[in-house]
């Protein structure tokens, strides 16, 4: 058995049901799950392994509930730079086409890279392309040596242009080989047991880019082993105009039809979800990842999160892929959740007392998404909180950095508020991925180069 001890935290904010937020805190680790929680001098005096976190605000780690780890390779790319949806997919498919294992397991590097100095402990990653032999074993494999943990997401394209679909037709693949990958990559590598650090989800890709029989068979059999499903879902006026005209239903409709609700499903962005709409999510239990930067980006609309929030909808944030962000910046990420939901706020004529914070998010709350609310998006009880018997999945920052000058009234807030900076330390599982700013497992400087040359490589076969 080993153990951790974290002492002298100057806040450490546990997340648990009652929110405590505990100065000169503490933690007592063992073999990776949080024994105890408190002051200091509440805990054992020594451990293996023993880290002084004086002058650090200490959190769960942030879930990332969003991600296409390979656009990391095709950030900034002109001729998408300022498309909406549908014009910047179709920019991007026939580049994304070439990719190679190689381009899959170094990019993942690079987004987990970002992620976890940017506090994230667990990530979703939806990959749906698999050209030139790539699968999501490479990710997978690149996420172990990251130490991170991944929950990822097995997405598909079956509906190319020639059948009414946006993709074109050398992207998609065949949905026989689809399910069974699917159901071979369950049986490899799906983990249920608390502390897992990998699981598999199922994600057909969206209604405009896979068939309503894939979507239907993919729920049985991810019902059948008990994994979760994703897919993007009214993301923008244009998908609701197209599941209305192809299939007879709005965006929700659709999957209502399909089977496809519950609180086993969460669905990217949900933007364009009505009044009526938003109760089906609040009464079935289905998720929602929020991306704001993306949601901008791509001018696609707002997503209406503290209407989601009052009616107790599951809500967690995403990064989103990094060629609608452009970065996997996870704190900005939550940063960004707060500040459109007061444009939000703003726009419909909210008026903001002070005192009265029902019509907008608070920092704490935007936190509160980042953690608690992608663990349960993510159907997962034993991460986004720190007590007795989670994992020891935790960020550290030394509050005595320039962004926080000034803010040491509030540091919970500051946090939010303030410049997001990059954390101190991040812990999985009780184990360092980050250790006083610098990740432990990766080789930085290299790795960047490396993934330079296959950014280029794919976008001069473009030219
Ligand atoms: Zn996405």
């Amino acid at each position: 058995m080993s153990t951790l001890l974290i002492k002298n935290i100057a806040v450490l904010v546990t997340m648990d049901a009652t929110r405590r937020e505990i100065e000169n805190g503490g933690m007592f680790i063992e073999d990776g799950f949080i024994k105890k929680v408190g002051k200091t001098d509440e805990l054992p005096e020594s451990a293996d392994k023993v880290l002084d976190l004086k002058d650090h605000l200490v959190m769960p780690g942030l879930v990332n509930t969003h991600h296409h780890f390979y656009q990391t390779l095709t950030r900034v790319v002109p001729a998408a730079q300022d498309a909406n949806l549908f014009n910047w997919l179709k920019t991007l498919y026939p580049i994304w086409a070439r990719m190679t294992p190689e381009h899959i397991y170094i990019s993942t590097k690079t987004a987990l890279a970002e992620l976890a100095l940017s506090g994230c402990t667990t990530a979703s990653d939806h990959l749906y392309l698999f050209p030139n032999g790539s699968s999501l074993d490479d990710e997978i494999r690149a996420a172990r040596e990251m130490g991170v943990r991944l929950h990822a997401s097995r997405g598909s394209m079956s509906l190319g242009e020639s059948k009414g679909g946006l993709p074109p037709d050398s992207v998609v693949d065949d949905e026989e080989f689809i399910l069974k990958d699917s159901q071979r990559l369950i049986e490899t590598y799906h983990d249920a047991q608390p502390g897992s650090m990998v699981q598999i989800v199922l994600a057909p890709c969206s209604p405009f880019s896979v068939t309503g029989e894939l979507m239907r068979e993919s729920a049985k059999l991810a019902r059948e082993y008990g994994v979760q499903l994703h897919t993007h879902l009214a993301e923008t006026e244009d998908e609701v105009e197209f599941t209305k005209e192809k299939f007879g239903f709005r965006p929700l409709g659709y999957m209502q039809e399909l089977d496809w609700v519950g609180e086993d499903v969460w669905f990217a962005h949900s933007i364009y979800i009505n009044d009526e709409e938003r109760h089906v999510y609040a009464d079935t239990g289905c998720g929602v990842a929020h991306c704001p930067s993306s949601n901008m980006r791509l001018a696609s609309g707002i997503a209406p999160i503290r209407e989601y929030m009052q009616l107790g909808v599951k809500v967690g944030i995403g990064v989103d892929g990094s060629a609608s962000n452009d970065g996997s910046h996870l704190l900005e990420e939550a940063r960004q959740a707060m500040m459109l939901a007061r444009v939000r706020a703003g726009i419909e004529g909210a008026s903001l007392s002070g005192s009265d914070t029902a019509p907008i998010m608070t920092a704490r709350q935007a936190l509160e998404l980042a953690t608690r609310g992608g663990a349960e998006v993510l159907g997962r009880t034993d991460i986004g909180s720190l007590e007795a018997g989670k994992c020891a999945d935790f960020i550290a920052f030394n509050m005595n950095d320039l962004s926080y000058a000034g803010a040491q009234h509030d540091p919970v807030s500051a946090v939010v508020f303030c410049h997001p900076k990059n954390v101190d330390y991040t812990y999985v599982h009780g184990k360092p991925v980050v250790e006083k700013g610098e990740l432990v497992n990766l080789d930085l400087q290299n790795h960047i180069r490396k993934h330079n040359q296959l950014a280029n490589n794919l976008i001069e076969g473009s030219r």
